[in-house]
């Protein structure tokens, strides 16, 4: 089955503490896309008892990037899944893209499941000031795992706002692995976001205002 012309893929990139993971949300929201999200799909993956699954829970825990093969491979089977789903409208792919190897296997398999007509790469773009400051700030649930950031109104939140569950220090949030992570984003994910420029595909926001604001700058390249 081909895809219409109206269907979306849309994949989110930026540092650590750029929102990139609330503005795909909020997009997969917007236009009744699905959210493709390696946070929570590694996770989800976590709990299959096999090898990977518990390699997973080792890996992830210490904080260390998860190999690109066992990315792609994840992110093969979340789309194989979504192709199952006759009137999917599109998607949203957030976290796959970290290094140039991973963008170029990533537009394979978007061009193998025939997804690759409407692909749009935002780029959210914010300070290494600014990325510190909101990742040490920001907590995480410790039941469901979902990412509470340090903006407006989630400040205020006592307790997960989705399922109740107490709200922790994400264990790799902590200056050493931040500082790993944003070197990491130099020296690697700076290389798969030129390819995707000189593509002529890369779309750049400004990622420092306010969670609404900086959607209504997406919604308007889009
Ligand atoms: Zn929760």
């Amino acid at each position: 089955m081909r895809l219409s012309k109206n269907q979306k893929v849309i994949i989110v990139m930026g540092p650590a503490g750029s929102g990139k993971g609330t503005q795909a949300k909020l997009l997969a929201k917007k236009f009744g896309l699905e959210y493709v999200g390696s946070g929570d799909i590694l996770r989800a993956r976590q709990k299959v008892g096999d090898f990977t699954g518990k390699k997973l829970i080792k890996v992830m825990g210490s904080g260390a990037l998860v190999p690109s093969f066992v990315v792609v491979k994840t992110l093969g089977d979340a789309l194989e899944r979504l192709k199952r789903q006759p009137k999917i409208k599109g998607m949203v792919l957030d976290g796959w893209t970290r290094i140039i190897f991973e963008a170029i296997l990533t537009d394979e398999a978007l061009n193998w499941y025939d997804w690759d007509k409407n692909v749009k790469v935002i780029l959210l773009n914010i300070s290494r000031r600014t990325s510190y400051n909101r990742l040490t700030k920001r907590r995480q649930c410790k039941k469901c795992g979902r990412l509470i950031p340090w903006a407006g109104e989630f400040k205020k939140l006592k307790k997960c706002d989705k399922c109740g569950g107490e709200l922790i220090t994400r264990v790799d949030d902590n200056l050493e692995s931040i500082k790993k992570r944003l070197e990491e984003y130099k020296n690697q994910t700076m290389k798969a976001i030129n390819y995707y420029r000189k593509q002529g595909r890369l779309i750049k926001i400004n990622g420092e205002p306010s969670i609404e604001d900086i959607f209504k700058e997406i919604l308007k390249t889009l």
